[in-house]
């Protein structure tokens, strides 16, 4: 175990609230070292004290206020990182693995002169190393990497959402906020936010935090009220494939795979997937895949927990069903 404070770059919701993540790479932080776990929020102090409960709850000794400054582009979050470290000689830096955290990485390791890994599914120390595993070839490899904490140059480590559980600390002791001074760069003082707006799917459970995940592939011929239909009773967030958001039957934001957003959910149910690389790429942290398609051949029943044969259109109202008469 690590003795020197481990920093955690603490995203918010749009209520203030710690996203899910936020409080994985805490429980992350707090199994890595008996020194501070310490969360960098990228708000006012106020915002920061309302989040703040929370992240004790999971074990945060301390949370530091960047600013709302930083929040607008990734290169105000790597300057806050850049600014924590210097100030908390931090020896690991832990941030989420999705798009935005990749580029705040990234930039702070240049920034820092230190080292990367992303897409991290697993942490441990093992003697003086930190090794970070991750899934690659489509999860068909696991691959270790070491780097070696250090509070200079801190590395930087992106962690795929849902690859820790959140556990709460016992006891824990509420987390004094102190503002964090930071100096931003020239890249990211040109950037102004004009405006911010949620996207309709929001609405639902966030796609990327969510314990169950229905994806509508091209097998639901547009019909993405049959896969609500499945969503909604399992509190499930709703995904697509590529082909689905390319017909313009749900947002782009709603595309997981190699270039839409990666998931890890305990359950993935996929309607009228073929499972094709590029998608499953996307569902490589996922615990059980269930699989609805009529093509017997197709690649998805290879990873399937469970598969059923079949037309979405006939199976689906079984499902739901199914799921009435249990909920009953
Ligand atoms: C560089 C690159 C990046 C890509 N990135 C992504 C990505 O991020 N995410 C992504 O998803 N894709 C991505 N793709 C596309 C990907 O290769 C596949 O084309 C796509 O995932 C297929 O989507 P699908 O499963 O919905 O469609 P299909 O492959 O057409 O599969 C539909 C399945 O539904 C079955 N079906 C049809 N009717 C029914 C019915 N009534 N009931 C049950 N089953 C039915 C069919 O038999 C078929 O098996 C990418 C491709 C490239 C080249």
């Amino acid at each position: 175990m690590l003795d020197v404070p481990v920093l955690v770059l603490a995203d918010l919701d749009a209520a203030g609230a710690p996203t899910g993540p936020a409080l994985e790479l805490v429980s992350a932080a707090r199994a890595l070292t008996s020194g501070e776990v310490i969360a960098l929020v990228l708000a006012d102090p106020d915002r920061a004290a309302a989040a703040s409960p929370s992240l004790s709850g999971c074990g945060t000794g301390r949370v530091l206020a960047a600013g709302p400054a930083t929040a607008v582009v990734a290169a105000g979050a790597a300057d806050a990182v850049l600014a924590a470290v210097g100030a908390h000689a931090p020896g690991v830096v832990l941030v989420t693995s999705d798009y935005r955290g990749k580029e705040v990485a990234g930039r702070a390791v240049v920034l820092l002169g230190s080292a990367c890994a992303s897409d991290v599914a697993d942490l441990e120390i093992v003697g003086d190393e930190l090794r970070a595993s991750k899934l690659v070839l489509s999860g068909s490899w696991t691959t270790t990497l070491a780097v070696a904490p250090s509070t200079g140059r801190a590395p930087v480590v992106a962690v795929r959402p849902g690859a820790v559980e959140a556990a709460e600390v016992p006891a824990p002791s509420p987390a004094p906020v102190e503002p964090l001074e930071v100096e931003l760069s020239a890249e990211a003082a040109a950037v102004t936010l004009v405006s911010s707006e949620q996207a309709a799917l929001a609405a639902g459970p966030d796609l990327v935090e969510a314990r169950t995940v229905v994806v509508g592939g091209r097998g639901v011929d547009g019909d993405f009220d049959l896969v609500r239909s499945v969503a909604e009773p399992l509190g499930a967030a709703v995904g697509a494939t590529r082909v689905a958001c390319d017909e313009g039957w749900i947002e782009r934001s709603a595309q997981v795979g190699q270039t839409g957003v990666s998931i890890a959910p305990r359950l993935y149910i996929g309607l009228g997937v073929s499972g094709a690389v590029h998608h499953t790429s996307g569902i490589q942290g996922a615990g059980a895949i269930v699989a609805v398609c009529d093509d017997s051949e197709a690649p998805i029943f290879e990873i399937a927990d469970f598969g059923v044969v079949g037309d979405v259109t006939q199976v689906v109202p079984q499902l739901v069903e199914e799921l009435e008469r249990l909920r009953s």
